[in-house]
């Protein structure tokens, strides 16, 4: 296994765009298009640039096009740490990107913790000193079912899930980030490079193995659209993972949803409904008050699906709260208004301190999936995993002990 890091000591730098606070009112921020050689004294990334933006910097320097695409190959696809290993790029050329300021930037993983079961989680370095977190869950995170696009044999399986934001400004009540509030956006390079780092950890083959992504880390992915989306299409295009084998997951931000319709490419949708009507979600998540579920619904019938593509409704059990099988029922019927092609994905609460919430009973959690099953809508209990650790989805806070 190659070590963690081989990594920047400097600041990552990319200008964040602003983080939303209360507002809700990131989502048309637009992302440059192209790059303006930094001033000598700042640390420039090259990890996040698109391919067009590589372009732009090799004609600032005077140079063939074609270093274009060699820098995108060492960045994204021999995920090299330092640009002195970039061989293939003559001497004069990295000595001059060194001198304009320039780093790769790949975020190095800081601190690694590594659960019973096999899960990491990764405190991940981002610029401002500050650190966001990443988890590995081989063998996938037991939510796949039979539709899964994809059974060719892979000599190794995992899933990534991945952070769009330090913190979250959503405020659920029961899930830990919250509690850290928003910090800040992550840039396209922080977000992709979480991805990068892990996969340079494991070494892994992509083509051989077969990687999921998850974006249901820290922070909403649709607060932060315009990182988030291209930090995706550099994951599609450059480090060549497919889109199709990436899921992100909103709370339900009604504009984002509208705009990722619009995509011509783009993950598979995930909605945290986690109740089964206003009332209650209102409780567990304030931020229905401004989108209903039924606004959420509306918006996510725009999204075109492929064949047998459908949207996940996650539903994190929360007992005694909304795991009752009248719960259930308001669920089928739901999921049955909504018209597009779906399934649930059960999620046992994770417990968190002073979280005031209880974990239902086992039985209840496979009575409620039963229902739904009976009643015809596909459901799934997602596996807990790397609870010891705090990996576990809701529990991203940086914590650095270990569970009680
Ligand atoms: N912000 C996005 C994605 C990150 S949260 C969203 O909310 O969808 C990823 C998933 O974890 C969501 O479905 C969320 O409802 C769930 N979750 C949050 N806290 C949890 C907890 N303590 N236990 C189990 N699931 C939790
Ligand atoms: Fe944010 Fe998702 Fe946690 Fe809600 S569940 S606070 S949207 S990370």
């Amino acid at each position: 296994m190659p070590p963690d890091t081989g990594l920047p000591s400097e600041p990552l730098s990319g200008a964040p765009s602003d983080p939303t606070g209360e507002s809700f009112s990131i989502l048309d921020s637009a992302s440059p298009e192209s790059v303006q050689p930094p001033a000598s004294s700042t640390v420039q990334s090259l990890f996040g640039l698109s391919f067009e933006q590589l372009s732009g910097l090799v004609t600032h320097f005077d140079e063939p096009g074609f270093r274009a695409r060699q820098l995108a190959q060492a960045l994204y696809r021999d995920w090299h740490p330092d640009l002195d290993a970039i061989t293939t790029l003559p001497v004069a050329l990295r000595e001059k990107l060194v001198a304009e300021g320039y780093t790769i930037g790949l975020p190095p993983i800081l601190k690694t913790f590594r659960s019973v079961d096999g899960t990491e989680r990764y405190l991940i370095g981002a610029s401002g000193n500050q650190t966001v977190e990443t988890v590995w869950m081989p063998d996938g995170d037991g939510a796949e079912d039979p539709d899964a696009d994809d059974n060719a044999p892979a000599r190794r399986r995992a899933t990534i899930c991945v952070s769009s934001q330090i913190g979250c400004a959503v405020n659920c009540q029961f899930c830990l980030t919250a509690k850290l509030g928003i910090e800040r956006n992550l840039t396209a390079g922080e977000i992709a490079g979480q991805v990068v780092a892990v996969l340079r950890r494991h070494q892994v083959e992509l083509g051989r193995d077969r990687i999921n992504l998850v974006f249901m880390g820290m922070g909403e992915p649709f607060l932060n659209y315009d990182a988030f989306m291209d930090a995706v299409r550099l994951l599609v295009t450059e480090v060549g993972l497919p889109a199709s084998r990436m899921t992100v997951s909103t709370s339900g931000i009604v504009p984002g949803i509208e705009r990722f319709a619009r995509e011509p490419v783009r993950p598979h949708l995930a909605i945290s409904l986690n109740a089964s009507n206003n009332t209650v979600r209102e409780a567990v998540m304030p931020i229905t008050r401004k989108w209903s579920i039924e606004a959420v619904i509306e918006a996510a019938r725009k999204v075109p699906l492929a064949p047998r593509e459908k949207i996940t409704f996650e539903y994190v059990l929360l007992g005694g709260v909304n795991d009752s099988l009248v719960d259930a029922d308001e669920v089928v019927s739901l999921a049955r208004r909504a018209g597009f092609p779906s399934k649930v994905n059960l999620i046992v609460w994770n417990p968190g301190p002073s979280i005031p919430y209880h974990q239902p009973a086992p039985e209840d959690v496979e009575r409620f999936q039963q229902r739904l099953i009976a009643r015809g809508v596909p459901a799934f209990i997602r596996r807990p995993r790397g609870r010891d650790i705090y990996a576990a989805c809701g529990q991203l806070k940086r914590t650095t002990e270990a569970a009680p």
